[in-house]
Parts: C-alpha cells; structure tokens; sequence
C-alpha cells in the first residue's frame, strides 16, 4: 500500500469527536461534536486544510458526535452522510439537506469508496467506516460494545486503523 489516505483527529472522547480523512481528491470529516471555532482551530494548528473537506459522515447522533453540525453547516455546502436512524435522533439534523445511507451500504465520497458496517452502540442506525482508494485504506470505528462481521470484514487489511471506546466492566456485564 502507498499513503494516499491521513487520518487526523480533532477531537475524541465525551466532550466531543471529530476527525479528519484526507484522501488525494479531497477530504471527509467525521463526526461535529465541538464547535465550528474549536473544529477550525484545531485543523489549523495540524495543517489541515478544512477548505478540502467536502463531505461530513456521522457515525451516530449522540450530541458529543454531532452538536458542532449546525453551526459547521452555516459556512459548508458539502454533502452530509449519515442513516435515517441518525438524522431522525434529532429535529435539527431532520432540518439538514442529508442524503441517507444503510449502515452497510457502501458509497463514493471525495474519490473514496467508503464501506459503512453497523456498530454496537445504544442508538439504533449507528455505524463505521473504511475508507479506501486504489492503494489505501483506512478504518474508523468507535463507540461500539463489540466488533460484528461486517466490521471485522471492513476493517481487514487496513493501513492505519481508528479504534475508540470506553471500557466498563458493569456495563459489559448487564447491557446489550
Ligand atoms: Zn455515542
């Protein structure tokens, strides 16, 4: 594999997730969960061009995933990705020009094949990604109880690898 695809993140943890994936025609950000000036901030201190993103994907609605949206949106006409499960979580997403995808679909954005698999999370809809061009690939998968067979099968072979999550004992024990 050669480097065609830079993950950057902006932002990981409760107070709220963002990332970058660059890929040779453009970039993706996944996931608003900090403000537009926080997001803009942090892209600039790492180089990253926030001018070259042209798609936002959201892996779930929780508010530390999503709360930036609306306000990116006002300075963005890009194309936002993510489930019906997701978009209906909220009346302001509902509001945002979305286009719906199954979170198993797999889609083109910014030159990238993009292979969504459903995640374990407590909303429903919620998703991963692997991000792959002719020679790259790259997973991003976070907020899940466990890893399913479509996204052990997605995230096969990748290059670089996003994993995220929190561990409790008690939980694990008694959820879902
Ligand atoms: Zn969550």
């Amino acid at each position: 594999m050669t480097p065609q695809l830079h993950l950057h993140v902006l932002a990981s943890g409760s107070k709220g997730n963002a990332a970058v994936v660059e890929g040779p025609e453009g970039s993706v950000l996944v996931d608003c969960g900090i403000s537009r000036r926080a997001l803009m901030q942090r892209a600039a201190e790492l180089g990253v061009d926030m001018g070259r993103v042209a798609a936002v994907l959201l892996t779930h609605d929780h508010s530390d995933h999503v709360k930036g949206l609306s306000v990116f949106c006002t300075h963005f006409d890009g194309g936002l990705f993510a489930t019906a499960g997701t978009v209906g979580a909220r009346k302001y997403l509902t509001e945002l020009p979305f286009t719906l995808v199954e979170h198993s679909d797999a889609f083109e954005v910014a030159g990238m094949r993009v292979q969504a698999f459903p995640t374990f999370h407590d909303v429903p809809d919620s998703m991963g990604f692997r991000f792959e061009t002719a020679d790259d690939a790259l997973g991003y998968c976070t907020d899940t109880g466990h890893l399913g067979p479509e996204a052990m099968g997605a995230l096969t072979g990748v290059r670089i690898l996003a994993l995220e999550s929190n561990h409790d004992e008690r939980m694990l024990a008694n959820g879902p």
